[in-house]
């Protein structure tokens, strides 16, 4: 911190200031220079020093490092990692750093023992590292369902204990420390409850990792302080998680600040999640913001994932269902966002099962695969041929032939995939095969070609 006195300060007035400085227990670094005498000043408690600029030949006070000591990038350039569960540390999940990709997953709120046990072992399956489900719900009505509490504790200890994921809840009450620790394996706090500085001391004295997410009002300058709090009270290990924040857009639930994500990498040494399910609201935009989230440098990502969504007791509209959280995870696969888990390989011989091996299956695939991009072209080239015949007056295709072979290919059950899956392949290869004539056909009409 810096103070600058003004050009008329009198010795008196210095040393007041400089008494002051001393009396919090911090240093006071006196240099003069041209016709105006700057005080430097060291220490931790800068804090206590709220009425400095109120002194008497003060004409300004500059604060030079960030009030949040202990979450500042300042002090602690290595950054953070935090590991979630494992008791003995083996077969923690790591968060930040430069580990992996997280991806955390679970419903919003805990509904019933068997839907987070099918939910858990949905998402281990699609490669979730972590479940997380609401025990305690914070809901801004008080008739919404509020969670099923302490039952659902024990609901998530046992999913732990049957499928060895970590679990994660959001903690609303001081008191439930203990009961948090002894369940779980991080304790969330929530947004409505970043400004909650009681529980957030308590939390502080947890022996678990606290997942802090950002108040849907607050700046991140308040939310780093909220971690300052948790920090200073002893618990190193929070991790950040943007959820966003209210604006005026009210078109979707939340505007998601991924901003904060590269900002608070110069800010602060903790881990960043982002929680693209309440950032937005809609179900259509978690995945596209969630890959956004891990392109800005998240080292997690929070997603809400429901057997049903349509009968899910709270944020239904915002929750994945099954299907919907495999092709994402899919999605981040395909993009590099997330390493494919070392899945252990069955071992190449025939295993007994009467399945030819992996390596054979694969260059049938792959042989399968080579067949269809030849008749994939041929067709194109042979859709060529008839709009040449046809001339280029019309357009080539015939609607009518698209629409009986949409019907066939829908009809079609002699496979694995379904009336729809079959509709959308054939919409495709037709899609192409039409964009083709077109270039041809516009090539031909304004004279580029013979
Ligand atoms: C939740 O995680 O289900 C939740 C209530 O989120 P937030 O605190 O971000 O609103
Ligand atoms: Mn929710």
């Amino acid at each position: 911190m810096i103070v600058v006195m003004s050009a008329t300060a009198t010795a008196q007035d210095i040393a007041v200031v400089q008494n002051k400085i001393k009396e919090q227990d911090l240093e006071a670094f006196v240099s003069n220079g041209q016709g105006r005498v700057v005080i430097g000043v060291v220490g931790l408690n800068l804090e206590r020093l709220t009425s400095l600029s109120s002194l008497e030949g003060v004409a300004q006070v500059i604060r030079v490092s960030s009030p949040y000591k202990l979450t500042s990038i300042e002090h602690h350039h290595e950054r953070t990692r935090v590991l979630i569960g494992g008791e003995t540390g083996a077969n923690a999940v790591p968060v930040g750093l430069n580990d992996d990709l997280v991806v955390i997953a679970g419903p919003c709120g805990i509904e019933s023992p068997e839907m987070l046990l099918d939910t858990a072992r949905w998402v281990q399956h699609q490669g979730a590292r972590a479940l997380r489900g609401g025990a305690f719900k914070p809901r801004t009505s008080p008739y919404a369902f509020q969670g099923f509490g302490l039952a659902a504790l024990e609901m998530l200890a046992q999913t732990r204990e049957e499928t060895g994921l970590p679990v994660i809840s959001e903690i609303t009450d001081p008191a439930h420390v203990e009961i948090f620790d002894s369940h779980l394996d991080v304790l969330q706090i929530g947004s409505r409850n970043m400004h909650n500085f009681v529980l957030l001391k308590a939390v502080g004295q947890s022996r678990r990792p606290v997942l802090l997410k950002r108040g849907f009002g607050a700046t991140i300058e308040e939310w780093l302080m909220a971690a300052e709090y948790v920090l200073s009270s002893g618990n190193s290990n929070v991790i950040l998680c943007e959820r966003g924040i209210r604006t005026f857009e009210t078109a979707t639930r939340n505007t998601l600040d991924l901003s904060a994500v590269p900002l608070l990498r110069s800010k602060t040494h903790l881990p960043i999640v982002v929680d693209p399910s309440h950032g937005t609201g809609q179900r259509d935009l978690v995945g596209p913001m969630a890959l956004a989230g891990a392109a800005v440098g998240a080292d997690g990502l929070l997603i809400e994932v429901h057997p049903d969504p349509p009968t899910a007791l709270s944020d239904g509209d915002q929750s994945l269902n099954f299907p919907e959280f495999g092709t994402f995870m899919d999605e981040l696969r395909r993009m590099h966002l997330l390493r494919d888990r070392p899945v252990s390989q069955p071992s190449n011989a025939t295993s007994g099962n009467g399945i030819a091996p992996i390596d054979e299956l694969r260059e049938q695939i792959d042989d399968s695969d080579q067949n269809l991009l030849s008749l994939i072209q041929a067709r194109a080239q042979l859709a060529l041929q008839v709009q040449r015949q046809k001339g280029y007056n019309g357009h080539g295709h015939d609607v009518n032939r698209e629409r009986q072979l949409l019907e066939r290919a829908a009809a079609d059950g002699s496979g694995p995939l379904s009336p729809q899956e079959m509709e959308t392949v054939f919409g495709a290869i037709m899609r192409s095969s039409r964009a083709a004539q077109r270039r041809e056909a516009q090539d031909v009409v304004i004279g580029r070609h013979e």
